[in-house]
This record gives structure tokens, sequence and C-alpha cells, in this order.
């Protein structure tokens, strides 16, 4: 070992290594229709296809049970594998769960938290059917994994682009870093003064945008309502700007999105200047937000052009063009994506 190359997985990030693995595993089995690479995997039943996602929260890592809820927490694990079925204009149908526990939580304690998970299965109308259980000596560890089903001619990749399609963003952007940012001082002031209560009303919108993100399945079933193929999707997991560039290498596209149009709540917005925080870079670089990125042809515009909640935000250019972001006074620059980073 010692002679071997040693590569620190921060030089080629998350998803240089996610590349990297991928290189090694070509799907063999010819009912694999998708392996790694998309919001979910996909196989083949038939008439429909069977989605499967699966993601891991890390105590320390991805919440503080300082300020992170259970009950809040178990829903937020189903979400937020919901929010991948529906990136693929699925529909969830079951969840498994499962726990690495340290003797910190009681019996009482994970119920609190599978009343999160029940209120997600109830939302979303899924069943929990089966999780494994371990001890853990470093936090809370909960893994979910979501099974779903789409008719086989409506599965969304992220590779479908086409030049000049519109680019859509459902919802809001940057709430949910930002509502990060409001727990994080409100914590280190807790800390320091423990008879301190905390002042969270001016902040409900954002705080809740953290700790109770919906996966948007509303807008799957008005696509479907409306009549809408978006011909490529991802959820908004690790910012716009991240998602947007997923998009756009696996459509072999350039992308162009423009500052006046990105969709910033009040309270985020106010609440970013508060912190002295570029809402924009919340926005384009803010995690967990869980809203829908996807495209659709210009035939589509007429549809949506009138819905409140989805915001057309650009549009795909050819690669040669690049990644560009078009600011407020109608400067190009180029599109930057810090993302989410763990490691
Ligand atoms: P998402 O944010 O939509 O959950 P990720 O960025 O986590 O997607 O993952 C991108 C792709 O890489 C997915 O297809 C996922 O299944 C795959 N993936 C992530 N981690 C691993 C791993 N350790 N081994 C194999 N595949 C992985
Ligand atoms: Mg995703």
């Amino acid at each position: 070992m010692s002679d071997e190359k040693r590569t620190e997985i921060g030089e080629i990030g998350e998803f240089g290594l996610i590349d990297r693995i991928a290189e090694k595993f070509s799907p063999t089995n010819e009912k694999t229709v998708k392996g790694i690479g998309d919001d979910t995997a996909v196989y083949d039943l038939g008439d429909k296809y069977l989605l499967i996602t699966t993601d891991m929260l890390l105590e320390g890592v991805h919440f503080d049970l300082s300020y992170m809820p259970l009950p809040h927490l178990g829903y937020k694990a189903v979400a937020v594998n919901i929010s991948d079925i529906a990136a693929m204009n699925g529909k969830p149908t079951q969840i498994t769960v499962n726990l690495g526990l340290s003797n910190r939580f009681s019996v009482e304690a994970v119920e609190a938290l599978y009343e999160g998970i029940k209120a997600a299965c109830d939302e979303y109308d899924v069943d929990l059917v089966g999780g494994d259980t371990t001890s853990s000596s470093s936090g809370l560890i909960i893994s979910v994994t979501a099974l779903g089903e789409v008719d086989r001619d409506k599965v969304v990749y992220r590779n479908g682009a086409m030049e000049s399609d519109i680019l859509c963003v459902t919802g809001d952007l940057g709430g949910a870093f930002v509502g990060l940012q409001v727990l994080e001082r409100e914590k280190a002031e807790y800390m320091a003064n423990p008879d301190m209560q905390p002042k969270l009303d001016k902040y409900d919108y954002v705080v809740g945008r953290q700790l109770k993100p919906k996966a948007r399945m509303d807008i799957i079933h008005e696509f479907k309502d409306l009549g809408i193929q978006p011909t490529s999707m991802i959820d908004v997991s690790d910012g716009l700007a991240s998602e947007a560039f997923h998009l756009c290498k696996q459509s072999g596209l350039g992308v162009a999105i423009y500052e006046d149009k990105l969709p910033i709540e009040k309270q985020a917005y106010e609440t970013a200047a508060e912190f002295s925080i570029d809402p924009n870079s919340c926005a384009l670089n803010g995690g967990e937000d869980y809203e829908l990125l996807f495209t659709i042809g210009q035939d589509d515009f007429e549809k949506i052009k009138n819905h409140s909640d989805i915001h057309t935000i650009g549009y795909m250019q050819s690669k040669s063009k690049g990644r560009t972001f078009v600011t407020r006074s109608q400067n190009v620059v180029e599109l930057q994506a810090q993302g989410w980073k763990h490691f």
C-alpha cells in the first residue's frame, strides 16, 4: 500500500469519485435500463419502469439534533428520497429504512423519528416495507431507500435536454441554506448563553425550508394534468448551478441562466442580506431546496407560462456557448458551481 499513489477524495470531489466507481460497473443485466448517474436507477418491468434510489443522512454531517427535532428528521429522510423519484417523473411506492443507533437514543426517541417517517409515508402514499437496525458508535445514521414506478414512455432522465429547451425550476431557491445559517447562529448563541430563548419567529419560512423540505410530487401530478413531458429533470439537492451542470454534462449542452429570473423568496432574500451573504449565491450554490429543475421544449411553454409555482430561469444552449449567467445589467459571466462539498 505504501508505494501506491494516494489520491485525496477532495482532489476529485464527490462526483469525480462516483464517476470513478461507475467506470468499473457497466450494467450487464438486460433489465437494467439505467445504472449509476441519474436521480434513481431504472429497472425494466415491461410497461412500467421500477425506480430505485437511496440517500443517507449522518448526524454531524447532514443534521444536528440540537436543532433538528426527530420527527422532522424522519420526515426529511423520506422526503429527500421521494424527491429523487419525482425527478424521474415517477410515483413513489415503497421505502425501507436503515438505522444506526447509539445508546444515547431511547425507544421514545426512535418512536419520535418514526412519527415523522409515518407522516411522510402518509403524505406521499408510500409503504414502509422493511429496513435494518444496528448500533452505531458515531451518532445517528439514517438511510432510506425508495422504490417507485413510472410508465416507460414517461420516464425523464438528466440527459434528454435539447438545445433551446427552456430551463424551469419549481418553488423558490436558497431558503434551506439561509435557514441553516439562522439555526447555526441560534445554536452558537444558545451555547454561549443557555438562558437565551431562540428567536426564530421572524425566520419561520427559511427555517421550515431547512427542517421540513417537501418533495414536489404535486408538480409531477400537474405535469400529467397539463400534458407536460419534461425533456430532462433533476432535483435540487446540491444547489441550482451544480444541478444545471449535471443536466448540461449529461445532455451534452451549455446553459444560460438569468439573474433576474432566480426565484428567491422575500424572507430568504432579506435574511441572506442580514448575514451579508449574496442571495444569488444562496440560490445558485446553497443546498437542500429539493425543488425540481427541468427542461421543456419551446412548444410546451404555453402550458406553464401562467403557473404560479414554475419559473422559467433560462434556456439550454450549445455546448460551445458554455454555461453562462446573465446578470441584471446584462453582463454575461461564466456560471460557477460550488455545490455542497462533503469532502
Ligand atoms: P442524488 O443527489 O440525486 O441523490 P447523487 O449525486 O447522490 O444523486 O448520486 C449520483 C449518482 O451516483 C446516483 O446514480 C447514485 O446512485 C450514484 N452513487 C452515489 N454514491 C454511490 C456509491 N457509493 N456507489 C455507487 N453509486 C453511487
Ligand atoms: Mg437527486
